[in-house]
């Protein structure tokens, strides 16, 4: 069995106003305070298409490495739903503003764009379990109507959930970076399609099921290894796989009918003939192509080329803005590149995986973090130590200087308070001197280990295996004379 996944992706430009009207652009605001006669689709309104929504869609567009279009036109999108007052929603179908891009994912893969096209987006429901009145009613609220989109839609490139998973997670990244999005999966801002069909080993495919508004990344990812796995049982049972669009259900983690799939002509498009062509010069898409900011990718390569970060740890570092961000400012307030690179990799980021929540620079703030890393630097503390104090400061927001207090962390590292203990160890230890004397010199590990027990893990480790080192030395030398 072999998988065939493609991705459709709606992302909500950031512009002050909606596409076509001068609404604001805010979601949440007060129901169906946010509307005109234009978004609501009252007779005789004419829709005016917004430029920053055609400045942020060339970004986004350019950022995902597409051909421009220098024209492109709009057209009609015709369906009926309560959400939709106008009874069409305004798309480009015919001609849409770019096409040919692609993201590398991190094995490689080069998943291809297919095409990125400007819409407006539709309202918002309210169905009787989640509504005010506890009826069996629905509400709509308008507000979303007319808001500006990109519809990103992929080749059916990507074979494993987790390259859908990463897909979705650069691609949120890109669109940050670019500032046209806010990559704010459960507010809705980036909603995710995904088109999955599965191929059996005589090469017979299933048709192709849509699952609708995966919120999150790590959603993505559990949708389509849902699908996979309840496509290949219909397959083996030898029934057909019906073409439908399911729906993803975050709380049973599975995938349900929402309806069978309409064909592309269900919706009878045609051009619109209230919207001029949209063109755009040459030299307004070379000037938006400059004054892009660094994208992820360029970063990881000059995390590796300038920083000497090696190529997993800058991949990581550059994937998320927030992080990228958190990387630079470490290195800013006085923490090597490589100090920053393993202590953000290795412990911050395991911190926040832990408990599968997002990346916040505030949790573990950065003064804090200096802290721990020269604490460790300068052998005050041992590894084990920083670790305990990082999550503590993840936890509780503490100060490292206090933490360190409250749980008497400090290491001891003066010699005269180490050698009675390693003197103590060693006398304990005379099978294992034996070793030592017949040129065993990895035992002096085990030495350590022991006076690390002793000290409840505060001695400096360094120096106890110096110590253990001379003083067996001595008696070697003390027992040839
Ligand atoms: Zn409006
Ligand atoms: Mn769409």
């Amino acid at each position: 069995m072999k998988s065939v996944i493609g991705l459709e992706i709606h992302a909500q430009l950031s512009t002050k106003t909606k596409a076509f009207c001068s609404c604001k652009n805010e979601v949440n605001a007060e129901p169906n305070t946010n509307i005109c006669p234009v978004c609501t689709g009252q007779p005789g309104a004419l829709p005016v298409l917004n430029d920053q929504v055609v400045e942020y869609a060339i970004r986004g567009a350019l950022a995902l490495k597409c051909d421009i279009h220098e024209i492109s036109s709009f057209d009609r999108k015709n369906y009926f739903y309560p959400d939709l007052p106008k009874g069409y929603q305004i798309t480009q179908y015919f001609h849409p503003i770019a096409t040919n891009g692609h993201i590398v994912l991190s094995n490689g893969k080069r998943v291809r764009i297919r095409r990125i096209h400007i819409e407006e987006d539709a309202g918002k429901m309210f169905h009787s379990s989640e509504n005010i009145t506890k009826s069996t009613s629905s509400l709509v609220d308008l507000n979303r109507c007319g808001i500006p989109l990109i519809e990103i839609v992929t080749e059916p490139d990507m074979e494993k959930p987790e390259e859908a998973r990463e897909f979705i997670e650069k691609l949120r990244n890109i669109l940050k970076t670019v500032e046209i999005n806010t990559g704010n999966m459960e507010e809705g801002a980036l909603r995710c399609d995904a088109n999955v069909s599965v191929v059996d080993e005589n090469g017979h495919s299933s048709s192709r099921v849509e699952v609708k508004n995966i919120n999150s990344p790590r959603f993505v990812q559990r949708a389509i290894e849902y699908e996979i796995s309840r496509i290949s049982k219909v397959m083996k049972s030898g029934k057909t796989v019906p073409m439908e669009t399911r729906g993803w259900d975050s709380v049973s983690k599975s995938t349900v009918s929402m309806r069978s799939k309409e064909a592309e002509n269900d919706y009878r498009y045609f051009p619109e003939p209230d919207l001029p062509i949209l063109s755009v010069s040459k030299e307004r898409i070379e000037r938006i192509k400059k004054s892009l900011p660094e994208l992820p990718d360029e970063k990881a390569k000059r995390y590796e080329r300038e920083l000497n970060i090696k190529n997993e740890n800058a991949q990581l570092l550059a994937k998320d803005k927030e992080i990228s961000k958190y990387f630079e400012n470490a290195i800013k307030i006085g923490i090597s590149p490589k100090d920053a690179s393993n202590w953000i990799v290795n412990e911050v980021m395991a911190l926040f995986n832990a408990d599968s929540s997002e990346f916040d620079s505030k949790k573990i703030p950065l003064t804090h973090l200096k802290k721990i890393v020269e604490y460790t630097n300068s052998s005050k503390i041992s590894r084990l130590a920083a670790k305990e104090i990082m999550a503590e400061v993840y936890k509780s927001g503490k100060d490292p200087d206090t933490i360190v207090k409250e749980k008497n962390l400090l290491q001891v590292s003066d010699e005269s308070s180490l050698v009675p203990i390693v003197k103590e160890v060693i006398s304990e230890n005379a099978k294992v001197v034996e070793q030592y004397r017949k040129g065993k010199t990895t035992v002096i590990g085990f030495f350590v280990g022991a006076v690390m027990k002793k000290t409840k893990g505060k001695a400096d480790p360094k120096l106890v295996g110096k110590l253990a080192k001379e003083i067996l030395d001595g008696e070697k030398s003390d027992q040839t004379d």
